[in-house]
């Protein structure tokens, strides 16, 4: 299904402010929901928005929200509380909560209950449907506050705004399949389905013609990319059809699963210096009795195998994971043999995760017996494994030369950022001339996370 721009939101929209209607999209959760915000923000200039950065001064608020953690939920509702007097102010201001915390029931009682300025809710990949609901609201006022039917069409050529002009996200696939007893994005987002290959590629040459220097794919599972899709391309395959496109350009993607990333993906990253010497794999514990009941379906030893693979196919290649710390039933023992599991593999960077009871999922029915205290002890203690880590696997890299694109300003003034094939942060002196460029790096020394370095 293609996007076409709703030539009736433009006229409805026109007619009723007489000027271009302001807009603030503020994006909650994943390199997903960014990318999908990026695309609410299209679809929005293309039928007459403008977009701006001030409540104040918006005819309409988009929230795109992100159901993966508690928090992340009760930050969203902490600033829509915030929004109250703005609506008490200004009936007309129009308010839109986007993304995945729609597709809860339990989202839209709240809403109804305690959130009542909210006027509408649109599901995650809906940004095609925004004009229609714009409508709606305009020209009737009706309140619908209900949970969306899961959007399952893959819609090409939807219009984007992007964040930046050299990183790119581009999405492979949506939705999941595996259900990790834990997880809502299943629930939220419905089952996997992968774009063809051949749109993927003309939106990815476009980006390499448009002057992008970075290119992250994105999926919840990008290693299972291909199923049900007519070329019968798996994501190894994808990975050296964009590999081919001329330019200079690097690749990253997220996520992989561990039980689907093959030892090919591990050769093709190997051969290829368009991709990025980095593989986030989240392995979520280092138990295997935690891990079955997570439905994560690998052990430990399948895990490490594939890393002692990848070190060997691939020395270059450093390695970043997710770690869940609380599962329900996740004894002292279970937290040793993560923490074992994460000294042994040597991750440059690690997320890690209190467990958060999600409605609908699996692992909310199983008993969850550890106090909140332990859980965070355990944290902590993973944390200071991981701070000790960083310091002993960067010591190689002082003194020697590497390729960074520059990202960003670095924390200190007059500093610039530039992140490195292996995912490492570099932070050195330079000014803002040098954003979006690839430049030579000294690393110097490490920094917490972040290494400190000199142009060369
Ligand atoms: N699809 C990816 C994968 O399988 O690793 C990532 C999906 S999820 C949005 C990102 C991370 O959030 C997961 O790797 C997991 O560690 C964490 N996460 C997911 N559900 C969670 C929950 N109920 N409580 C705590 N952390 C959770
Ligand atoms: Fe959630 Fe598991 Fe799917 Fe990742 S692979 S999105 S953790 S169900």
């Amino acid at each position: 299904m293609q996007y076409i721009r709703n030539d009736r939101a433009v006229e409805v929209l026109a007619a009723h402010y007489g000027r271009a209607p302001l807009a603030v999209v503020r994006s909650f959760g994943c390199q997903q929901n960014v990318n999908d915000t990026e695309r609410l923000k299209g679809v929005l200039l293309d039928i007459g928005f403008s977009l701006t950065g001030r409540a104040e001064e918006a005819d309409l608020i988009l929230f795109n929200t992100c159901a993966v953690r508690e928090h992340a939920e009760q930050r969203v509702f902490g600033n829509l509380g915030a929004l109250k007097a703005l609506k008490q102010a200004r009936p007309s201001l129009l308010i839109g909560l986007c993304g995945c915390m729609v597709e809860e029931k339990s989202t839209i009682e709240k809403l109804r209950e305690s959130y009542p300025y909210v006027d509408m809710v649109l599901e995650p990949n809906g940004a095609d449907r925004l004009p229609d609901l714009l409508v709606e609201k305009l020209t009737t006022r009706k309140k619908a506050l209900r949970v969306p039917p899961i959007r399952t069409e893959v819609v090409e050529a939807v219009p984007l705004r992007r964040e930046s002009a050299f990183k790119a996200f581009l999405p492979i696939m949506f939705g999941c399949d595996n259900n990790c007893a834990y997880c809502v994005v299943p629930l939220v987002r419905g089952g996997e389905r992968s774009r063809a290959a051949a749109d993927i590629l003309e939106e990815f040459k476009a980006l390499v013609a448009a002057g992008y220097k970075e290119i992250t794919l994105l999926g919840q599972n990008v290693n299972s990319y291909g199923r049900g899709t007519e070329e019968k391309l798996d994501f190894s395959d994808l990975l050296k059809m964009l590999c081919e496109v001329p330019g200079e350009y690097k690749i990253r993607f997220m996520t992989s699963h561990p039980k689907d990333a093959t030892r090919k993906m591990v050769d093709t990253i190997a051969g290829s210096d368009h991709l990025c010497k980095h593989l986030h794999l989240p392995v979520q514990s280092g138990s295997n009795e935690v891990l079955a009941r997570m439905n994560r379906r690998y052990t430990a030893d399948d895990y490490l195998a594939l890393i002692r693979y990848a070190k060997g196919a691939c020395p270059e290649l450093t390695f970043s994971s997710d770690v869940m710390v609380g599962y329900p039933g996740e004894s002292d023992e279970d937290f040793q043999k993560t923490v074992e599991l994460v000294k042994e593999v040597g991750f440059t960077q690690l997320f890690t995760f209190i467990f958060s009871k999600r409605p609908g999922t699996e692992a909310a029915e199983q008993p969850d017996d550890t106090p909140h205290k332990e859980k965070s002890d355990r944290i902590q203690h993973l944390l200071q494994v991981q701070d000790e880590m960083i310091i002993k696997l960067a010591q190689p890299w002082i003194g020697k030369v590497f390729t960074g694109l520059v990202e960003g300003e670095g924390r200190e003034e007059g500093t610039m950022a530039a992140r490195l094939d292996n995912n490492m942060l570099v932070e050195f002196a330079g000014d803002e001339a040098l954003l979006g460029q690839f430049v030579p790096l000294r690393i110097d020394a490490v920094k917490g996370a972040v290494l400190k370095g000199t142009l060369a």
